[in-house]
């Protein structure tokens, strides 16, 4: 006899959200049938075996646990959509296109497919849920769209954005620091987020479940990651200052963010902050300004990126500045591809930027990262034999003349420098785009190290 379960949920997108988000509900929530689909039969394929599509660490424990008993990866999009009750919608939501300046909105062509689909499928009463990231009213444009032929009273629309990051998904998913849930304040709006109140309360104290109304729950989403990148962008203005001041930007760090009223957190100085969220975000927020007639406020958010862009073009010109003004054939060691460490996920990576230029000026790239190089090939192929993919760092720096650190990955910290030191070319530069290595240490050795926001040492 088929098992029966107290609700069924799906999610639509089975991707770095969708996947995760799931694979933990259905761990903690037995009673409940999870289903996860996406058009993309690969990954769903991936979902299915014990190589997941994403790299998360503790996530192939949660998923083993949970599937095939209550949780399900599937393509059948329709079979999966008529039979659930609640519906997350976790598919992606890019910016029409790159850059800053006007225009930059999200794009929502998947999300409005999504609901089309849905409207199309179902023909039971369905609670749909706004998981990926949107620009405010996005919520009130679905149920628009899910309404259409239907009376409007099939569907209620709720929000409930994602606040994970990348490398710590299952633990942030485990124990959020809050949970976020907009609906109408009608009857029928309030019942619909009582529901799934009641899915997180399995796990999540309800202290921190916060309810709303849905333009908040939109914009505290947005709102959150550009606070995150500003303070990526302002330490790091900081930073450059520093490296001609001879002030320290560690240590400046730690005294800012001893104070409590600002905390210790995102103030790490580097190569800028990557990933497929922060600057889509940031932009979408800076296209709602402008819409509004805050133009003083988009260019406020704007700057942001901008400054993020610039603290890539600056690393560079510091190799080059440091290098004699040239590239042209010098093997370079990148310690790192992904975004951040703990992730294979390179969507707009600091590394995909500082590699092409690079790459512009003639160098010869030994890229190295543990989870990251098929992306990274995926990027640059194989250039025309110029670039070179290895595992290993200990190799990726054999003959090279510079080292260059592009994600802080735990490994970096533990290597046998001097044995690295003997087997590059002279005199041999280390360029620390995220601080990680001990840099007396490293300058001791023979190395002449650029650390970020600190005097290079040479
Ligand atoms: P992703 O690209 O990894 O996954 C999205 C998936 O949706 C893809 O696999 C795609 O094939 C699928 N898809 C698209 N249209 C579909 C359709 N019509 N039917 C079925 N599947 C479809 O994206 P992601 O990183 O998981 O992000 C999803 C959303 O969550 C975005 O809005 C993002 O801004 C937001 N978000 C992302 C993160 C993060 O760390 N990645 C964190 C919080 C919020």
């Amino acid at each position: 006899m088929a098992q029966s379960f107290e609700k069924k949920i799906l999610c639509i997108g089975a991707g770095y959200v969708g996947g995760p988000t799931m694979a933990v509900i259905a761990d903690k929530c037995p009673r409940y049938k999870v289903t996860v689909v996406d058009i993309d039969a690969g990954k769903i394929a991936a979902w299915n075996s014990d190589t997941l599509p994403v790299y998360e660490p503790g996530l192939l424990d949660v998923v083993q646990r949970a599937r095939g008993k209550n949780l399900f990866f599937s393509t059948d999009v329709p079979a999966a959509i008529a039979e659930a009750d609640i519906i997350f919608v976790s598919v992606n939501t890019p910016t029409k296109a790159t850059g800053v300046g006007a225009g930059m909105a999200a794009d929502l062509r998947y999300w409005e497919n999504t609901a089309r689909q849905i409207r199309q499928c179902a023909d039971t009463p369905k609670i749909v849920v706004e998981k990926s990231t949107v620009p405010v009213k996005t919520a009130e444009a679905m149920a628009q769209i899910l309404s259409m032929e239907n009376g409007g009273n099939l569907f209620e629309v709720l929000s409930n954005p994602e606040f994970l990051a990348e490398g710590t998904a299952v633990a942030d998913l485990e124990n959020p620091d809050r949970v976020v849930i907009g609906s109408r304040q009608t009857p029928e709006g309030v019942a619909a987020r009582d529901v799934l109140v009641e899915v997180y309360a399995n796990w999540v104290p309800r202290e921190k479940i916060l309810t709303s109304n849905i333009w908040s729950s939109e914009m505290a989403k947005l709102a959150a990651n550009a606070f995150l990148a500003q303070r990526v962008s302002s330490i790091n203005t900081i930073a450059n200052i520093c490296e001609s001041s001879g002030a320290n930007v560690q240590e400046v760090s730690r005294a800012v963010g001893m104070d409590r009223r600002i905390g210790p957190k995102f103030l790490n100085a580097g190569v800028g902050f990557g990933g497929s969220c922060f600057k889509k975000d940031i932009l979408s927020l800076a296209y709602l300004c402008r819409e509004a007639g805050a133009d003083a406020e988009a260019d406020y958010w704007e700057s942001v990126v901008r400054i993020n862009e610039h603290q890539k073009e600056r690393f560079v010109r510091r190799m080059l500045d440091a290098m004699f003004h040239s590239m042209a054939d010098k093997r370079i060691a990148l310690f790192g591809f992904a975004f951040k460490p703990d992730t294979g996920d390179i969507r707009d990576a600091p590394a995909i930027t500082i590699a092409g230029r690079l790459l512009d000026e003639g160098a010869v790239l030994a890229i190295s990262d543990p989870r990251a190089l098929d992306g990274a090939r995926s990027v640059f192929g194989d250039a025309d034999g110029r670039v070179e993919y290895v595992e290993d760092p200990y190799e990726a720096a054999k003959k090279s003349h510079a080292i260059a650190v592009l994600t802080e990955w735990q490994a970096y910290r533990d290597l046998d420098y001097t044995a690295i030191y003997a087997a590059m070319e002279k005199p041999a530069f280390f360029f620390d785009g995220r601080n990680v290595a001990d840099h007396a240490a490293l300058f001791d050795m023979g190395f002449n190290v650029y650390p970020v926001g600190m005097p290079a040492m040479t």
